[in-house]
Parts: C-alpha cells; structure tokens; sequence
C-alpha cells in the first residue's frame, strides 16, 4: 500500500485537515505483471509457427520441393501453421475488443433448447468421424433466453471441440440443459484425460494449458475458454469446469433465465 498525506492549512493557520490518498500498490503491480506475461505469451505463441514455417520454407528452397513427397507435405505444414497464426490473431483482437469494451452485444429472445439442438447439430458429422456419440438432455419444453446468438454459438462450439479435443475416441459427450431457479444451467461432459485439480479453475486464464505440447498438437490457441469466459460473463453468468482427472471433465455454465412476463 502506498499512501500521499497533503496538509490543508490556510498560511500560518492552524491545520485544518489531512487528505490521504491511498493507492494499492500490490494491485497495480499484479495487472502491470500480468500485462507482461501476456506480451511475452502472445510473442512466444506467434514465433513459435513462425519460426516453424521459416525451417519447412528453407527446405523447400533446398531442393525439398522438387521432391514429390516431401514438396506437397512442406506446404502443407506451412498452411497449417499459417491457419493457426490467423485463429490467434482472430482470437486476440476479439480478446483486445471486450477487454476495450469495443463491442455490443445484439440480444435476442430464443428458445434455448432449441438453440443447443441446432449448435450440437452442426458437430454431428466430425463426431461421427471420431466415433463420438453425443446424449441430449434437453428438454422439449420451450426455455427463453436472452443471448447474443453469434457469442453464445462460439462459446458453446469452443467447449465442445474441447470436449472432442481431450477425449479418445468412442466416448460420450453429454449436453444437459437444467432449469434451476432463475438460472439455467448448461453442462457438457466429456470422458476424456481429464483436468488436474489444481488445474481446473486456470483454464479459463488466458494461453494457460494443461499440457503445452499436446494442446499444441491438437490446433488449439489457448484461449478458447478465456474468450467464453468474458462472453459468459456478459451475459451475466458463471462458468467453471470440474473434472476427475483421467476419467472426463464437465464444463458448466449458468445464464438468467427471462421470466414468463418477459416473453409475451
Ligand atoms: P486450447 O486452445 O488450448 O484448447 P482453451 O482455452 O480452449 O485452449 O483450453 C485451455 C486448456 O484447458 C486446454 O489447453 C486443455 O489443457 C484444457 N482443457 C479444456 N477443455 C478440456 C477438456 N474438455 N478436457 C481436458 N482438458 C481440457
């Protein structure tokens, strides 16, 4: 803590008052820390497929690419890389943008039950290509929320690609809806690794990662989960995993639900 003392006294007059100021140091501190870790994390994220693609460009340029095996796969790992520096950049100027407050969200009235079928739909043809199986627990009885439906559909294709991310094959991946008061609740569980105890509330930080190399590996940026946390929280709601480690993780998240006046 850091105090400023400034007398207030008329010349020669007796004092009259004492105004401190209090600054909490160790809090500006921790955000200017913070600011720091995230630069070197976004460098280091960004030189990593750079200097990736400069080594297969430079074997390209040494006679790799007159070979008819290895030209074509070269290419192809310096598109992958380059696909990969877009999702980044994507991701952190949407990042830059709510950090900013430089973006509205456009709500709308929709049956939220209805809106997860549509969501889990369009994941239905990878899933199948991975042997997933998804379980709805959704009930058929309209449920009305408020969502901006462009942010929400990203939040919830960010949980469940992780969901398909982290598990093996042939697993589950279980979508509950559940009505709990005024909240809603939203669940999806996967059978998947897992997430260590101790791990389970950092995932929603931004580029933390359970294991580096394999979430690498799996295309992710390492800020999925950051970005549905600030949109989650937009809407007024809570998100938090929880996870027996090597047996499968449960994202959850709450939204208010809208009262029966407000939908006429
Ligand atoms: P990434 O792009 O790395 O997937 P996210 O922000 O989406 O970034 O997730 C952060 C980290 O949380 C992941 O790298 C992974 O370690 C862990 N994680 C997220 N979802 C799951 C899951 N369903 N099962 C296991 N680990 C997960």
């Amino acid at each position: 803590l850091e105090a400023n003392f400034s007398v207030i006294q008329e010349k020669n007059g007796p004092i009259n008052g004492l105004i401190t100021v209090l600054h909490d140091v160790t809090e500006q501190e921790k955000i200017e820390q913070e600011r720091r870790e995230f630069v070197a994390n976004v460098s280091h994220e960004l030189r990593t497929p750079l200097t990736t693609m400069r080594s297969y460009l430079e074997a390209l340029e040494d006679g790799a690419m007159s070979d008819q095996e290895l030209g074509p796969r070269f290419l192809g790992v310096t598109q992958n890389e380059t696909e990969r520096m877009i999702r980044l950049v994507n991701d952190l100027l949407q990042l830059s943008k709510i950090d900013s407050y430089d973006y509205k969200l456009a709500f709308q009235s929709v049956d939220i039950g209805q809106f997860l079928h549509e969501v889990i739909d369009r994941f239905e043809m990878i899933a199948q290509n991975k042997h997933i199986t998804f379980i709805r627990k959704i009930s058929s009885k309209p449920t009305y929320v408020k969502i901006a439906t462009d942010k929400m559909t990203q939040v919830i294709d960010n949980i469940i690609s992780n969901a398909m991310k982290y598990s093996p094959e042939g697993g589950n991946v279980t979508i509950a809806l559940l009505q709990q008061g005024e909240k809603l609740q939203i669940s999806i569980a996967d059978q998947g690794m897992g997430i260590p105890r101790e791990s389970q509330t950092k995932i929603f930080e931004r580029f933390y990662r359970v294991d580096k190399a394999r979430a690498r590996s799996v295309g992710g940026t390492g800020l999925g989960l950051a970005i549905a946390k600030e949109l989650i929280h937009a809407h007024q709601g809570e998100i938090w995993a929880e996870s027996e480690y090597g047996k499968g993780t449960t994202i959850f998240f709450t939204l208010p639900a809208m009262q029966e006046e407000d939908n006429q």
